[in-house]
């Protein structure tokens, strides 16, 4: 069923290391080798024998609307006649500024990046500069990408390979992360107290997707906003995988919560390799060249990644029954999946907010880290590959969000469904 994928990773580990561009790809913690992709359509991906399987990774987000969405395919394909790259501005990146600013609360300036990484680790270094402090807090299982100093406690890869410290990253750096748990507000407050007045900004992610979709509870995200307010620490929402997915307006909007900086990724490049930090302007114009705090990339702002963006957000910003859509499918497919653990007798915890969500097999709410990192994991991974066999491919973590797309039918939720019993009965 998988000999061609079998073959390409076996020529993949001898050229690149673990056979793949990015860890989480790699079936480590489900284990088995990875899946090698050939194209992709909708809600469907297509691999190198042939299989077809309905995606809930979604290229871990990006890909909103479902593959090869004809719109984006065909402005790249109109735009690549220009050129694929000036390394001089372009009306297109203005276009992509005002569109972003008009989608999203609380943000009068945005500076285009190539990747989620780049806007985090960017974001930071605005937020030091600003405010004139070394230490930020970011939460355990949180994912920000893996600059240096965000790779301290962190989820995705990190967490799936279960890397406690990171060669390579000095402790001299992991000294100004501070870590707390998610969820935790009195934890927050300790460390505030004892670093006072070294604090420069609170990442988090709003909605956390990095260990499963974990949402935060009640008070948590207002919590923090107040902790920022009362002692001058920068709030910094990082959007990557919640901008542009939970509304239009990012979880600032579906949650109520005011950031001083956000980061954004996935979406906002439609698939191409995008990232963007942003803000109020009297904190944007510490950034260069009006301010002092340098940032710069050679391919940033690239126009076939503009457009593709800038064709995807405009999509979302005139069609705003998306999210209803999507939330829909996300809610049938929950309730479809709780029913059959239930049935099964399975202990289950489903997280849901708008398209995000994920599968923890554990009595208990998974409401942090250590929460997820105690479900039962190896159920976890049975279900994985049972599900793959059936067509369904799902994260290969369970420390990984599911992300759904517009394309899925109703028929291949029911499909998913029927799948997860079967995958169920047979490993169960
Ligand atoms: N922030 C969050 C919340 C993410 O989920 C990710 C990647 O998954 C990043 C930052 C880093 O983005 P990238 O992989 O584009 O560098």
């Amino acid at each position: 069923m998988f000999t061609n994928s079998q073959i390409l990773f076996d020529r993949a580990r001898q050229v690149i290391p673990g056979g793949v561009n990015s860890p989480v790809r790699a079936f480590k913690s489900v284990g088995g080798s990875p899946i090698f992709m050939k194209s992709a359509k909708g809600a469907y991906m297509y691999d190198a024998d042939g299989n077809a399987y309905i995606d809930y990774i979604n290229s871990w987000g990006p890909m909103i609307l479902g593959h090869a969405y004809e719109p984006v395919l065909k402005a790249i394909q109109e735009y690549a006649a220009y050129s694929t790259s000036f390394g001089a501005p372009t009306e297109l990146e203005i276009k992509m500024a005002e569109l972003i600013i008009s989608m999203v609360p609380n943000i009068d300036m945005v500076r285009m990046v190539n990747s989620g990484t780049e806007a985090c680790m960017s974001a930071l270094r605005v937020a030091r500069g600003f405010t004139g402090r070394n230490k930020f807090i970011k939460f355990e299982g949180n994912y920000h990408g893996h600059a240096d100093s965000f790779l301290v406690s962190a989820g995705s890869g990190v967490a799936t390979l279960d890397i406690q410290s990171i060669p390579g990253v000095t402790q001299a750096v992991a000294n100004d992360t501070l870590t707390a748990p998610y969820n935790n507000l009195p934890a927050v407050q300790q460390l505030i107290a004892d670093h006072p007045d070294s604090i420069a900004a609170i990442i988090v992610e709003p909605v956390a997707g990095n260990m499963g979709c974990i949402l935060p509870q009640a008070g948590f995200l207002e919590g923090l906003r107040a902790l920022c307010d009362e002692h001058g620490i920068l709030l910094i929402l990082d959007e990557v995988m919640t901008g542009f997915r939970l509304a239009r307006g990012g979880a600032q909007e579906r949650l109520n919560i005011k950031a001083d900086l956000v980061t954004f990724g996935k979406i906002i490049g439609g698939g191409m390799p995008v990232g963007a930090f942003a803000g109020r302007r009297e904190i944007m114009e510490w950034v260069a060249p009006v301010g002092k705090v340098y940032q710069a990339g050679t391919l940033s702002g690239n126009p076939i990644a503009m457009i593709a963006g800038y064709t995807m957000l405009s999509t979302l910003d005139n069609n705003p029954g998306i999210y209803e859509e999507l939330e829909q499918k996300a809610t049938y497919l929950v309730d479809g999946l709780k029913k059959v653990f239930t049935e099964a007798g399975i202990v289950h915890q489903v997280n849901q907010l708008g398209s995000m969500m994920s599968v923890h097999f554990a009595e208990y709410p998974i409401i942090d880290f250590s929460a997820a990192a105690g479900a039962n994991n190896e159920l976890f991974k049975r279900f994985f590959h049972a599900m793959l066999e059936r067509g369904v491919y799902l994260p290969p973590s369970a420390f990984e969000s599911w992300f759904l797309c517009n394309a899925l039918t109703q028929e291949d939720l029911d499909k998913t469904i029927a799948a997860a019993k079967e995958s169920i009965a047979v490993i169960a």
